[in-house]
């Protein structure tokens, strides 16, 4: 049996208007994503990312076309049917973190379960959790202004796992982290990626693009390019970390 994509987005419009005036941020989109594929969204300013991104997240409804997001036709649900879709299929992470100041990272990663009515004391469990998952299993206690920027964005990475989500959607992740930051945030996304979450990302930069399993371009509204890679490990393995060197192994 064929395995379903994920994500089938089939000729998607989106025309924004503001007075006279049409945008045409999107001019027929069409993209399946199947579980288990990390993609990369590239494209200048203004070629409809936000967009797209914003339609995978559900946050915003297509003019035209059809999405369908694991099984479920979305492009004409209401906000309310939205807003459940996106609590149980998806995860966001954002350029800026948007954590809640003066709150834990453990009160900041038990968010959305709040939201999905789950009681105290599994909320503590599940969040702590997840940020042990994501390496910060001994910050529990502190705020957003008592954590670097990639342990912030290792923060928001956990609030949008704690629902396990099949999709984490994450517009520029790391367009606010230096590059050895972003080299620890794309190792960390790696990872999710091999343990079966599907990855759809948007960034500016080429090197976090070949850390994807595919690049897809935009431009002007239209995909112009869709390809697949082997993804270059975010992290290597420098070989003085290793322990062993290769010259002292004894061969027999
Ligand atoms: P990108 O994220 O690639 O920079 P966007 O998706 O934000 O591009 O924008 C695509 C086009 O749609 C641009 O021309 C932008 O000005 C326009 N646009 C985006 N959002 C809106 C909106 N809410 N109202 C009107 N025009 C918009
Ligand atoms: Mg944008």
């Amino acid at each position: 049996m064929i395995e379903e994509p994920l994500i089938r987005v089939a000729n998607v419009k989106k025309v924004y208007k503001t007075g006279d005036v049409e945008v045409h941020a999107l001019r027929g989109v069409s993209l399946d994503v199947y579980p288990g594929e990390f993609v990369a969204i590239m494209g200048s300013s203004g070629s409809g990312k936000s967009t797209l991104m914003n339609l995978l997240g559900c946050l915003d409804r297509p003019s035209s076309g059809s999405y369908r997001l694991a099984g479920r036709e979305v492009a004409k649900m209401n906000r309310n049917e939205l807003a459940e879709v996106r609590s149980e299929v998806l995860g966001f992470v954002f350029q800026s973190f948007n954590l809640l100041a003066r709150t834990s990272a453990l009160e900041n990663v038990e968010l959305p379960l709040v939201y999905r009515g789950v009681g105290g004391r599994e909320r503590h469990r599940r969040a702590a959790h997840a940020l042990e998952r994501v390496g910060l299993g001994a910050r529990l206690d502190h705020t957003p202004a008592q954590l670097s920027g990639g342990q912030q964005q290792r923060v928001a990475i956990a609030r949008a796992l704690v629902g396990e989500p099949k999709v984490i959607l994450a517009d520029e992740p790391t367009g606010n982290l230096d590059s050895q930051t972003s080299v620890d945030v794309m190792a960390l996304f790696q990872e999710l990626g091999q343990a079966g979450i599907t990855i759809v990302l948007v960034t500016h930069e080429p090197d976090i693009a070949e850390c994807a399993s595919r690049v897809i371009v935009v431009k002007d509204g239209n995909v112009v390019t869709d390809r697949k890679q082997v993804p270059r490990p975010a992290r290597t393995e420098s070989p003085s970390s290793s322990g062993v060197s290769v010259e002292k192994r004894e061969y027999p």
